[in-house]
């Protein structure tokens, strides 16, 4: 191997743990080694040895309106003309800041961060402080970044490393919080009834996307309402993923259910570093300097990230694209598992929103116990085979798939295609 990506694989071994930046990059859970990116233009990624693909992961969620979309290019172009942070108030995040609250109506205050890990971390702090309790509530497979407190049966990219639990995280951080199966409100109650007074928040990715795709089932985000008003602990919705994915307001929107507190992340920052928590006002005015709980960061708000953001909700507000994307999201989905079902694996394919999963068992998974219950093996050769064939899945059975505006009927027909050529070939080889 004398490529260029072989050359830079090579190099980031040496000086980056497991050559990458964040762990899911690393094609690990598929048994492969990455292709080093060269540009991203619309639908595709073009590696550094001139192969394009389709691609399914958008930057993990962040670029619903694909690679370098022109609005937030001009956007941040403007902006990179007048500075790049400024360490003072801007016009950008008042922005941002007026254009989520008004698309989140249960988000009625908010602060910009750098990161989703931020916003979780500091939304678990005011929840704590508000409630005076230590105690959070978490569902398997969820991933609310890699906090401490987090860090206990955490999906995605712990999950496809075998690592349940993180060393470096103490038995203190992790013994705050409480771990039952998402969709399972009967396991909330028992959870609640027993240690409920001392529970500051329920914690849930309102629709599961780091355990693959897993929707809520009826009744399930209202019965946490319910629960958590019930026993004093505050709800939050990690929307870092969903937060304008699988709807203009979110899933809070969605599933008409209003949350305490949100997270966001992803999809607000337009493809910059970004996150955000908010929620009720007199929950966000405990946050310092309008209360005491104390959070802060040098390049929170950053100009080029609220210009990136502001030019990509914007461009969602103007369109609400989320029914055409479902549409699109559903037939990559159900159009792979079909053709992995013609040769005779198990596969089922969800959508929500511009969200899709496809799993190797014969079901749509309730619960990351039921994901986890999937043919492994299987997924692996497929996620390769279809690399081959130019479309970039998630390099993990336990990731979402996104679709992006620019995602149109040629790059779906070429998806379709290649499954159908890839799952032959899967087939060959297991028989
Ligand atoms: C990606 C993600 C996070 C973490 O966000 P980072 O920006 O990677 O720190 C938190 N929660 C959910 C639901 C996510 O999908």
């Amino acid at each position: 191997m004398s490529s260029l990506g072989a050359d830079l694989w090579r190099r980031a071994l040496r000086v980056m743990p497991g050559g990458v930046n964040s762990p899911v990059r690393s094609f690990r859970s598929v048994d492969s080694t990455p292709f080093f990116v060269g540009r991203g233009e619309g639908p595709f990624l073009c590696d550094t040895d001139g192969r394009r693909y389709v691609d399914y992961v958008l930057s993990w969620g962040p670029l619903i309106l694909g690679h370098a979309p022109p609005p937030v290019v001009e956007a941040v172009r403007l902006q990179l003309e007048r500075g790049t942070s400024y360490g003072a108030p801007t016009e950008g995040e008042v922005e941002l800041a007026e254009r989520i609250t008004r698309l989140m109506p249960a988000v009625e205050m908010v602060r910009l961060v750098n990161s989703g890990t931020e916003a979780t971390m500091s939304a678990l702090r005011v929840a704590r402080a508000a409630t005076g309790r230590d105690a959070v509530l978490k569902f398997s497979g969820c991933y609310h970044g890699h906090t401490d407190a987090f860090l206990v049966a955490a999906g995605s990219g712990v999950a496809t490393l075998g690592l349940p639990d993180s060393p470096g995280v103490t038995r203190g951080a992790a013994s705050d919080t409480m771990v039952v199966p998402f969709n399972d409100l009967d396991a909330v109650a028992d959870a609640l009834r027993e240690r409920g007074d001392a529970v500051a928040a329920v914690f849930v990715e309102p629709v599961a996307g780091n355990a693959g795709l897993i929707e809520p089932l009826p009744g399930f985000l209202s019965g946490l309402r319910e629960l958590t008003w019930r026993h004093g602990a505050l709800l939050v919705f990690d929307e870092v993923m969903t937060g304008f994915r699988v709807a203009l307001g979110g899933a809070q929107a969605r599933y008409g259910v209003e949350p305490d507190l949100t997270t966001l992340g992803k999809v607000i920052g337009g493809g910059l570093p970004v996150g955000a928590y908010g929620g009720r006002r007199e929950l966000m005015e405990r946050v310092a300097p309008a209360g005491p709980v104390y959070q802060a960061g040098t390049l929170s708000g950053n100009p080029l990230a609220t210009a990136a953001g502001n030019a990509q909700l914007a461009w969602l507000e103007e369109h609400d694209p989320y029914a055409g994307l479902e549409v699109v999201a559903r037939r990559v989905a159900l159009g792979i598992a079909t053709a992995i079902r013609t040769v005779g694996l198990a596969a089922a394919g969800t959508a929500v929103g511009s969200m899709m999963g496809v799993f190797f068992r014969g079901e749509a998974p309730r619960s990351f116990e039921q994901a986890q219950d999937s043919d492994v093996r299987a997924f692996r050769r497929f996620h390769s085979a279809m690399l081959d064939r130019g479309v970039f899945l998630a390099p993990s059975p336990f990731e979402a798939g996104f679709v992006s505006t620019v995602h149109g009927g040629a790059e779906v027909d070429l998806t379709l295609a290649a499954a159908r050529e890839a799952a032959e070939h899967v087939a060959r080889e297991m028989r």
